[in-house]
């Protein structure tokens, strides 16, 4: 049977990251649903990367797409990072906010809010350009494949960062699942895996255009890691969901997970 779920192609042809961007990441002055699970995410990350916990030399985040909001909070506890995305035009989005290009999209209200959140608002530009000297690469990648960064020669890292991606990516569960055990090989043994998903959802819009997602409980999603050689360490439910206008889904995901250390882990 022939499946409608967005194909790759689709993405490098109509994914929009303008579109995108101002659908999801306006942070305007009124506050939209779209920007409270916004900020619970910088919430979140700020908990995950300012307490120490979750730190090392390199971070890679997966299907980055046009978006440096997820980054904000790990730039303090990460040397170097790596982002990854399948689709040509969200890379060179964000290659453009890292070179200040004119006309890069403004994540001046964004930062601001994760810099109250660490103690210090004023601090913004400072944080944009510490992120903008730890992004090192921006690398194309496809979590379809056994090797997602194809031939581009990495140090498995400390931790793997990936937000709204997998569904997006995967048709059905066994493709989600082999995608994570494709990840777990960038990751070093007890290395971090920090995710948020959408649950539940199974489409969302940018523009006119309806791109697919695989929809995922809590339950399939942790299943899914514990195959592919991971274990949960903390997992929370957001009950927020976007608005129906623009996406369907039951809650925000939040997991933080470790690449189980010992061989008895996985097979491919
Ligand atoms: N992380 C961003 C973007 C999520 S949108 C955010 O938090 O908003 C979903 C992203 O998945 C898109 O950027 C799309 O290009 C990417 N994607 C789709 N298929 C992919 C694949 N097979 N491998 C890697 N990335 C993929």
């Amino acid at each position: 049977m022939e499946s409608n779920f967005t194909t790759k192609d689709t993405y490098l042809k109509h994914f929009s990251p303008r579109t995108y961007l101002e659908t999801y990441y306006t942070f305007g002055p009124s506050i939209s649903k779209e920007s409270e699970i916004l900020m619970h995410n910088l919430r979140k990350l700020s908990e995950t990367f300012s307490l120490g916990r979750v730190k090392g030399d390199l971070l890679i985040d997966i299907g980055t797409g046009p978006t440096i909001y997820q980054l904000l909070s790990a730039c303090e506890s990460f040397k170097e990072i790596v982002v990854t995305d399948y689709t040509d035009q969200n890379r060179e989005e964000v290659i453009q906010w890292l070179k200040k290009e004119p006309g890069a999209f403004d994540w001046s209200s964004v930062v601001k809010y994760v810099c109250e959140l660490e103690g210090d608002r004023e601090k913004w530009a400072e944080k944009e350009e510490k992120l903008r000297e730890r992004v090192k690469q921006v690398l194309k990648c496809d979590v379809t494949q056994a090797q997602p960064l194809g031939p581009a020669s990495l140090p498995q890292a400390d931790c793997l960062l990936t937000a709204y991606c997998l569904e997006a990516a995967c048709k059905d569960l066994p493709t989600y699942q082999q995608a994570l055990k494709n990840l777990n090989s960038l990751l070093k043994p007890g290395g971090f895996l920090v995710l948020i998903c959408a649950l539940k959802s199974n489409y969302y819009m940018m523009g006119n255009e309806r791109f697919s997602c695989l929809p995922l409980t809590q339950e399939e999603i942790e299943a899914s890691l514990e195959k592919a050689g991971f274990m949960s360490e903390q997992i929370d439910v957001f009950p927020l969901n976007f608005s129906r206008t623009y996406t369907y889904n039951e809650g925000i995901l939040y997991l933080v997970g470790r690449k189980l250390n010992t061989s008895m882990g996985i097979q491919n």
